[in-house]
């Protein structure tokens, strides 16, 4: 029941390097199982986004993000007949890259990176991601990376600034860095994972935040989409309280805002008509809220940023996180003899600490940082 406009794995512009195809699984379904074997894909069980990983358990981390992400976007896709096993792998795949401590740990990163080469690239996690997967996992005798076919990367490269672009189509010519430089749109079901992913944080966030004790259900009133649905939730179960309310109304927001989505992208669909996932690139973006979702979702996320991403305890820990990061990167550059063996044969130029450093989870990083520098930035893991 796939739409016209959907990404067919029959008639993806395929690999790199040319594999013949498997016996059992699709193109998609392929780059999918080689996404979940990889070892950037274990590691974001210790990677966060918002809260430390040794703060407590029940927060969420990278790997479950991720398959937050890709339950929000399969179940979309499904209702509106995009392709479900694209829409996975790109899911799965989206955040490989991140560094250790979430968005603190990409900032120190690329300070540290632009510092070592002022003239050079920085450090960005979309392009991390798509490095990962083309180039950082060593798993195949053949090549590099894991290889995966066009439509999963072009997913991956979420955002890419013009000069990064230009690199990219210099390698790869008319590869997945050309929409950036054409200003064209990706495949439906990439561009449905941005909104999957959006979907996922403005809900876990606020779970996690309430965890947390950072914020309260008293702040979360002053959020519309909240509030609406809380007086939805009591007018139905007036003795609800607490954390089943919480959940209750977290759920009823996920739903009000996938539905949204599919009523919003079968009005596009119909109207746009396109005939090919090819004809999608060159079309307007299809795959949005509503303009009344659209608004309440900015209000939340204009909420979540002062009230938690600026939360005073979250930017002590994020400051502290970017110190580890700071003194971490100039420890490897100087010492190429205290990272392992394949990248120290090579020599440690910046780019390499950088990756090493990308791949590390959060407690690897502030162990090797306690190693290195005899400090302790934060209290003994529990
Ligand atoms: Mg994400």
């Amino acid at each position: 029941m796939l739409h016209p406009g959907a990404s067919r794995p029959e008639a993806s512009r395929g690999r790199r390097y040319a594999e013949a195809p498997a016996p059992t699984r699709n193109e998609f379904q392929r780059d999918r199982d080689r996404i979940v074997h990889s070892t950037a894909f274990r590691r974001l069980v210790y990677k966060t986004q918002v809260f430390l990983n040794h703060e407590g358990d029940l927060f969420r981390t990278r790997m479950t993000h991720s398959l937050e992400v890709a339950q929000i976007g399969r179940s979309i896709a499904r209702s509106v007949g995009l392709h479900e096993d694209l829409v996975e792998a790109i899911a799965l795949a989206h955040d490989l890259g991140h560094t250790p401590f979430g968005h603190a740990g990409q900032d120190a990163l690329n300070e540290c990176l632009l510092d070592a080469r002022p003239d050079g690239n920085g450090f960005e996690h979309n392009l991390q991601s798509l490095r990962v997967v083309d180039k950082l996992e060593e798993r195949y005798p053949a090549f590099d990376g894991l290889n995966l076919s066009f439509e999963t990367r072009e997913g991956i490269l979420k955002h890419c600034s013009r000069r990064n672009a230009e690199r990219l189509v210099a390698a790869e010519p008319g590869g997945v860095g050309q929409r950036f430089l054409d200003r064209t749109q990706p495949s439906l079901e990439a561009q449905l994972c941005n909104l999957a992913d959006e979907i996922a944080y403005n809900a876990h966030d606020i779970d996690d935040g309430v965890r947390s004790g950072l914020l309260t259900l008293q702040q979360l009133r002053e959020v519309e989409l909240f509030a609406s649905l809380e007086r939805e939730t009591i007018t139905q179960f007036p003795d609800l309280a607490g954390r089943r309310l919480l959940f209750e109304v977290i759920r009823r927001m996920l739903s009000q805002q996938i539905y949204d989505v599919i009523d919003h992208i079968g009005i596009a669909l119909a109207d746009a008509a396109p005939r090919s996932a090819d004809e999608v690139r060159g079309l307007p973006p299809l795959v949005a809220f509503s303009e009344s979702m659209r608004r309440r979702t900015l209000e939340l996320k204009r909420f979540l940023r002062h009230n938690l991403y600026r939360h005073a305890q979250v930017i002590d820990t994020t400051g502290r996180a970017k110190q580890v990061i700071r003194e971490l990167f100039p420890a490897y550059l100087a010492n190429p003899a205290e990272w392992p063996g394949r990248q120290a044969a090579h020599g440690a130029n910046p780019r390499r600490v950088a990756d090493y450093i990308a791949g590390m989870t959060d407690r690897f990083a502030l162990r090797e940082h306690q190693r290195l520098t005899g400090r302790t930035l934060f209290a003994p893991m529990p």
